[in-house]
């Protein structure tokens, strides 16, 4: 254990697990208001998500008390109904488009089970998503590969499995692919990743399509014709067009607009210029969700038709036609459907600041807040509490003062040891970035669909830990 003191003057401003700012008398944020604990926002929690008369919270019709005496705690909820639902709301806003869910987000072989019958397709980015997606029996003809470093072998099984679309994001790759596709005797469809200059105003670590970062070829630098000039000299591979892919989380619509035009501009720069129609512009993910109460997500429809606009609006001034449009929504799809519970172990009121409430989770189940300074909602989920409201830090178990769950909450000043939280929207980025952090072993994630729990993914145990360390 190292005291804050320490952690303030060991570790470089902003590292991840950075100590909370303290402060004489903590104040709540200006965005965060007294709840009203009886009901629970549509906004931030999965529509089936009530408080029955108990005071107990359900989700997709099973108590959360329940669900911690039969599965243990923490645990991710994952409603499984508020998952296909989102699946169909982001099918039918791209109705004129295709909608490739990002397993990054989340993947486990449920999901990619609700994804195939969802009609949606499935961008992947290793081999070890790929295989989760063919052992639940997707289709390779409905997966989009991505990476900015693909090995050999996983741009080989691209090739031999015939995925629909390679998106290549260097000159080396293109060499690399150029040798295997001939050698393989195959014509991969492939997109060029574009960098089209768009900071987005999510974390900078979110930001992927300002200049100086990894991924894409430049459009400033016009690096972007020079890659579709390689590709096409080659003939080898079937150049369909172009991707963008600007950030996460971005909560409003200007980015993508000001993405989509450019990447039009590129393409109605190609046909001029090489008489070449490139017919596919995939816009990547990055849709924001609400978190708290002081977020305003758009909805799917909203960015559909702004987007949309945008594309045909830029095509009709360039006199190009205007190209199928693709998207990879993630957290958008699977953000509000999971949440995690947790069971408190210790209360610590600091008189004149704030209590804080330890959790049996932390920052290996969601590493959000450190990484990012993420905000969560969360609430009591076992039982009515008529106490007055008090602002509580919801902390983790770890050993490092930056294993926050959630910064800012208020919760019933009777909060003891042995009650039970629920943060909401963990459904994205919770379990794929979970780690082992303290040989903690990984939650489960618990599927819950018409009222009807199990397991998705088990419970590690320590033994699944031991059995990795045979030195
Ligand atoms: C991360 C990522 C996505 C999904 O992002 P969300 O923010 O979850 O929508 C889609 N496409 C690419 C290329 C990505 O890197």
């Amino acid at each position: 254990m190292t005291t804050q003191s320490e952690l303030t003057t060991l570790r470089p401003a902003g590292a991840v697990g950075s100590p909370p700012q303290a402060g004489p008398a903590a104040q709540a944020p200006a965005w965060l208001s007294p709840p009203d604990h009886s009901s629970l926002s549509p906004t931030v929690w999965p529509p089936s998500a009530v408080r029955d008369h108990a005071g107990i919270v359900r989700i997709g019709g099973a108590d959360v008390v329940t669900l911690a005496d039969r599965f243990g705690t923490p645990a991710y909820l994952f409603d499984e109904d508020a998952f296909r639902a989102q699946c169909e709301v982001f099918r039918e806003a791209f109705h004129d488009a295709d909608v490739y869910y990002a397993a990054k987000a989340f993947l486990c072989k449920a999901v990619v089970r609700h994804v195939a019958e969802s009609g949606l397709f499935l961008d992947v980015c290793t081999e070890g998503e790929v295989q989760v997606a063919l052992a639940a029996g997707f289709s390779p003809s409905r997966m989009l590969l991505h990476g900015n470093n693909k090995s050999d072998r996983e741009l080989e099984l691209a090739l031999s499995l015939g995925i629909r679309r390679i998106v290549i994001d260097s000159f080396d790759e293109i060499e690399r692919l150029t040798g295997l596709a001939r050698r393989l005797g195959k014509r991969p469809g492939v997109l060029l990743r574009v960098t089209v200059g768009v900071r987005s105003d999510a974390h900078d670590h979110n930001a992927t399509a300002h200049e100086d970062q990894k991924f894409g070829f430049s459009v400033h630098t016009g690096e972007i014709h020079d890659a579709v000039r390689r590709v096409l000299a080659d003939d080898v591979m079937d150049l369909c067009g172009l991707h963008s892919h600007v950030g996460s989380q971005i909560l409003e619509t200007s980015g993508f607009e000001i993405a989509a035009r450019r990447a039009v501009g590129v393409m109605a720069q190609v046909s001029a210029e090489r008489g070449r129609v490139l017919a596919e512009l995939n816009l990547g993910g990055g849709f924001g969700i609400a978190y708290t109460g002081k977020d305003h997500a758009c909805s799917a429809a909203e960015l559909a038709r702004a987007i949309r606009t945008a594309v045909l609006h830029e095509s009709g001034r360039l006199g190009v036609t205007p190209p199928r449009l693709a998207f990879e929504p993630g957290r958008a799809i699977v953000g509000h459907a999971g949440c995690t519970l947790y069971r408190v172990g210790t209360v610590k009121p600091r008189p004149g600041l704030r209590t804080y409430a330890a959790v049996d989770g932390g920052m290996s189940d969601n590493v959000r807040p450190a990484l990012f300074g993420a905000d969560y909602s969360v609430t009591l989920g076992n039982r009515m509490s008529t106490a007055d409201q008090t602002l509580v830090r919801v902390v983790g178990r770890h050993c490092d003062a930056g294993d926050i769950v959630v910064r800012d909450a208020y919760l019933p000043g009777d909060l003891r040891a042995g009650d039970l939280l629920v943060v909401a929207a963990t459904g994205a980025y919770c379990r794929s970035l979970s780690s082992n952090f303290n040989h903690t072993p990984r939650p489960p994630v618990v599927g819950i669909a018409n009222g009807i729990s199990r397991e998705l993914i088990r419970r590690e145990t320590v033994a699944d830990l031991l059995a990795l360390d045979v030195g």
